[in-house]
C-alpha cells in the first residue's frame, strides 16, 4: 500500500550538460509503474532538470534549503525559491550536512516546517555513526533525530514526510547494512512515528534505507517488510545503474 520511492542523491556531482544528458538517458526507463522516482540534484542543475522532467513521472528534489524564506543569509536558498523553480522534494538533515555544515536536530526541524510551508516534500535523513552503532546506541540516536525532526509537524503533513534511514558508516563505504538489520531499525522508526501520530500515519509513512545501495542489493532491501525504497548516492550517478535501481524496486 506504500509506494516505494527510489531517490538518487547526486551530492556535489554533475554540471548542467551532464545532468541533461543523464536525464535524456533515463527518460521512459527509470519510470516504472508502482515506483516513485526522484532525483535530488545540485541547485545549479535544478532548472534544467525540472524542465526535462515535465511530462514524465520523475520528480526532482533539492538537497538542502534554508529555513527562512528571505533575508540576509548570503549563499543560502530558501523553500520559497525552490518552489519557484518547480521542485517537488528536498533532502533535509543528510549526515554530510550534519557533519560538515553544522546541521542540527533543531535546524532539521525548522527546515521540515519550511518545506511544508512551500508545498515541498521533505526526505528527512536519520542514522547513527559507527561509534554510536558500536556503543549500541543506534535506536537512541534514531529516536532523538526522528522525534526532533517531527516536532510541531501536524499529522496531515507528517504522513507526507519520507524518512531515509542512513547509517553513517554505510555511506559511500561499500559497507551496507544487512537488509535484516536495516529493516529492524526502520521498523523501530515506524514505531516512533506510531508513538507520535498513531497507527494509520505510521503505516502510511515511507521509510527508505540508504548506504551503499546498488543494483545488486536493492531487491534484497525491497524484500523487507518495512523498507519502502532507497536513497542512493554513488550508484545513482550512472544512468544504467539508476535505471536498474528503479526496476529493482518494483
Ligand atoms: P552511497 O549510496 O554512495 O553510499 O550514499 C548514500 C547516501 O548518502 C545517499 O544520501
Amino acid at each position: 500500500m506504500r509506494t516505494p520511492i527510489i531517490a538518487g542523491n547526486w551530492k556535489m556531482f554533475k554540471t548542467i550538460p551532464e545532468a541533461e544528458a543523464f536525464f535524456e538517458d533515463i527518460k521512459g526507463k527509470a519510470e516504472v509503474e508502482g515506483v516513485e522516482t526522484v532525483i535530488c540534484a545540485p541547485f545549479t542543475t535544478l532548472p534544467a532538470l525540472v524542465k526535462a522532467a515535465k511530462g514524465t513521472s520523475i520528480k526532482i528534489g533539492a538537497q538542502n534549503l534554508h529555513f527562512e524564506d528571505n533575508g540576509a543569509f548570503t549563499g543560502e536558498i530558501s523553500g520559497l525559491m525552490l518552489k519557484d523553480l518547480g521542485v517537488d522534494y528536498v533532502v533535509i538533515g543528510h549526515s554530510e550536512r550534519r557533519q560538515y555544515f553544522n546541521e542540527t536536530d533543531e535546524t532539521v526541524n525548522k527546515k521540515v516546517h519550511a518545506a511544508f510551508r512551500h508545498g515541498l516534500l521533505p526526505i528527512v535523513c536519520v542514522g547513527e555513526s559507527l561509534e554510536e552503532r558500536e556503543g549500541d546506541r543506534t535506536k537512541d540516536v534514531c529516536k532523538v533525530q526522528t522525534e526532533a525532526a517531527f516536532a510541531g509537524v501536524p499529522a496531515d503533513q507528517a504522513v507526507h514526510v519520507v524518512i531515509a534511514y542512513e547509517p553513517v558508516w554505510a555511506i559511500g563505504t561499500g559497507k551496507s547494512s544487512t537488509s535484516e538489520d536495516a529493516n529492524e531499525v526502520i521498523a523501530y522508526i515506524r514505531e516512533l512515528v506510531k508513538g507520535m501520530y498513531g497507527e494509520t500515519t505510521a503505516s502510511q509513512v515511507r521509510i527508505q534505507y540508504g548506504g551503499s545501495v546498488k543494483p545488486e542489493n536493492v531487491t534484497e532491501y525491497m524484500g523487507q517488510q518495512d523498507i519502502d525504497g532507497a536513497l542512493v548516492g554513488g550508484a545513482s550517478l550512472q544512468p544504467a545503474s539508476f535505471i536498474q535501481l528503479v526496476e529493482g524496486a518494483k
